[in-house]
């Protein structure tokens, strides 16, 4: 597999208003014509800035709409089609992974990751002349190395990993949602989202330590010279965990064991896509996370892997702007 499988972008999201209220000054520029991003040590002005490319940045008021059309789109055509794909956006908590994958209904140009691409499928599948079509939905989550089912009857419960020798890794149990249109794949999206949220509020925990994987599973059938064929892809749509180093939050006991999972799984999945991009790698250390086995059918391969690294301009996440982007460049 060549590095043009994988796809690295970075986006950053204007100062919020605590940031204003606090005089926080930018640290981040960008060169969108180049896929620059120049980063800024506070204090340290006669330093040079930290100079990263990628295969896309987008600044402040740049849209998802953008993004979408010039670098997730060809993804989701290539899912179409029959192939793997996976979106990933990392980044610390409130850098702007939620307005990525999920979105903002208002402006329409900041409409989600996601319910672009269920919109993208849709239109295709009505393009599509002499094919049927089966797509289903899944939604999970891993928090502390645990899946969920986040459309299942009993969202409490844990589900196991099992490996096939065809099927590869799977979630026992799962429950995968027949979808007829975008507007009840948006409802499956919401349900989940929602239920994610009410059950870490009852439980008091933080929803920003769970990865969730949104996992479209699209077969298609229909006629090639003649000839039946059918083809299945699969679009996995992912929000990371914050990737904020837990040692500056001062958790101790169970949370810091969770935090330890949460950068387990992170360093993991970033192994897994350096030894990918390298190329040179016989070994692809999927087995090191749950994250990463699940999704062992969607990177590598015949896949195409899109990482949206996420981050806020403000001087106070200097740090964490500079270990998402060092984490992000090794992916490339
Ligand atoms: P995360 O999911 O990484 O924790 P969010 O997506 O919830 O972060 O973003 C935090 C806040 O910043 C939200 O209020 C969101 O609307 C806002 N925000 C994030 N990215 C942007 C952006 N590109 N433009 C405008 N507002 C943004």
């Amino acid at each position: 597999m060549g590095s043009e499988a994988v796809k690295v972008v970075v986006r950053c999201r204007p100062l919020n208003g605590r940031e204003k209220a606090l005089g926080c000054r930018m640290v981040l520029s960008m060169d969108v014509r180049h896929g620059q991003c120049f980063i800024q040590k506070p204090g340290a002005t006669d330093e040079p800035a930290k100079q990263f490319t990628f295969d896309g940045t987008y600044f402040m008021e740049q849209t998802t709409e953008e993004m979408y059309n010039e670098i997730a789109y060809p993804l989701v055509e290539g899912v179409t089609e029959g192939y793997n794909g996976t979106i990933f956006a990392y980044g610390q908590t409130g850098s702007g992974k939620s307005f990525t994958m999920q979105g903002v209904p208002e402006p329409a140009a900041q409409k989600g990751v996601i319910p672009r691409a269920f919109d993208h499928i849709f239109e295709s599948i009505q393009c599509a002349e002499n094919a049927k079509f089966l797509v289903r939905a899944s939604y999970l989550e891993i928090y502390n190395e645990e899946v969920r089912d986040l459309l299942g009857s009993d969202p409490k419960q844990r589900m196991e990993l099992k490996e096939h020798p065809d099927r590869g890794v799977y979630v026992r149990e799962l429950s995968l949602h027949a979808v007829h249109s975008v507007g009840e794949c948006e409802r499956l999206m919401e349900r989940g989202w929602r239920g994610r949220s009410t059950a870490y509020t009852l439980m008091n925990k933080d929803s920003s330590r769970s990865h969730s994987i949104f996992t479209i599973h699209l077969e298609v059938c229909g006629t090639e010279g003649g000839v039946d064929r059918l083809r299945a892809g699969k679009l996995n749509l992912v929000d990371l965990a914050g990737s904020e180093r837990q040692s500056k939050t001062g958790a101790t006991g169970e949370r810091l064991r969770e935090a330890a999972k949460i950068n387990l799984s992170l360093s993991a999945l970033g192994n897994v896509i350096s030894a990918l991009v390298d190329g040179r790698s016989r070994h692809v250390p999927y087995r090191d996370s749950k994250l990463t086995r699940l999704l062992q059918d969607s990177l590598g391969g015949n896949t195409c892997t899109l990482m949206v690294a996420c981050l806020s301009p403000a001087d106070d996440s200097y740090e964490e702007s500079l270990s998402t982007l060092r984490y992000a460049h090794r992916a490339k």
